[in-house]
């Protein structure tokens, strides 16, 4: 696994920063859920982002969910991520094509359509929090930039990158999130400005080979960067038999039935990895029972 996040301080502590390389994890993802080249794009820029907005919190069993939706042919996106790099999600129709967009670029944007974002922070409170902004663009690292502006009040630039073999395999992934910290000077943020100027994109830092050390150093390098933490970030699904069966429960009884009429083993597969679990009729049986009337 070469996935990893890193968190970065920068000119004395008014900046935090955040980047991370998730070729791997995108291409896990690509592969669990066979997803088309945009909705490749689509799913691993959310990946990406959630796994360092997951890396933001504090608490051993903190979760984010970040969810996109939208009226464009994607249908949305559902990622989650805890504190540690674990992250999964899946996008409703993974199989959409679209031409590409104007800038001959993946149609990100197209694919997701107008729509909300909305962030949904289960920090161990009786109720989790809730931030919702519009899209913006659909191009989701703008999205994110926006999100941060008007629901958390901190300005940020955020940049997600995943770049395509010719095959459609994944060939690089990753990006960065760089925030303002209350009372950062005006001088800091020019700064910072006119670095970010001086880039096409992240995919063209990514293309280059740059790490996420990398990628920071080339912003915040004159700025007394420090990065102080690395970790690694992954695919991950804690799912088991028991919570697909409540997912065949939910269903309801007539189609239990009609399952059960059908003669056949079920096989039903987790929404988050794409993990298949087969039911034999006798197991259908018990969930009919269980299944509310
Ligand atoms: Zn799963």
């Amino acid at each position: 696994m070469n996935d990893y996040i890193i968190r970065a301080a920068a000119a004395g502590g008014q900046v935090r920063a955040f980047a991370s390389t998730t070729r791997d994890l995108v291409e896990y993802a690509r592969q669990a859920h066979n997803t088309s080249p945009v909705a490749t794009a689509a799913l691993g820029r959310l990946l990406t982002a959630a796994g360092m907005m997951g890396s933001m919190m504090k608490g051993e069993n903190d979760l984010l969910t970040v969810r996109i939706q939208g009226d464009g042919p994607i249908g949305g996106l559902t990622v989650t991520a805890d504190s540690k790099g674990n992250v999964k999600g899946y996008a409703v129709n993974p199989q959409v094509m679209l031409p590409p967009n104007a800038q001959g670029k993946l149609d990100v944007g197209g694919a997701l359509g107008v729509g909300v974002l909305s962030v949904i922070e289960d920090i161990g409170m009786k109720e989790p929090y809730v931030g919702q902004t519009i899209l913006v663009s659909g191009e989701i690292a703008e999205d994110l930039t926006y999100y941060y502006a008007t629901s958390e009040q901190t300005p940020s630039s955020v940049a997600l990158g995943v770049l395509m073999n010719r095959d459609n395999t994944v060939r690089r992934a990753g990006g960065f999130i760089i925030q303002m910290m209350p009372g950062a000077s005006d001088e800091a943020a020019a700064a910072i400005e006119e670095k970010l100027s001086g880039i096409t994109s992240v995919t063209a830092l990514l293309d280059r080979g740059m790490t996420p050390e990398d990628m920071l150093r080339e912003l915040l390098g004159d700025l007394d960067l420090e990065i102080t933490d690395r970790m690694e970030t992954r695919f991950y699904c804690g799912c088991d038999k028991a919570r697909v069966e409540k997912a065949l429960i939910s269903i309801g009884r007539k189609d239990l039935q009609e399952m059960i009429d059908d003669g056949k083993p079920v096989e039903a597969g987790c929404q988050f990895c794409g993990k298949k679990y087969t039911f034999q009729i006798p197991e259908l049986r018990e969930l009919l029972a269980k299944a509310a009337r």
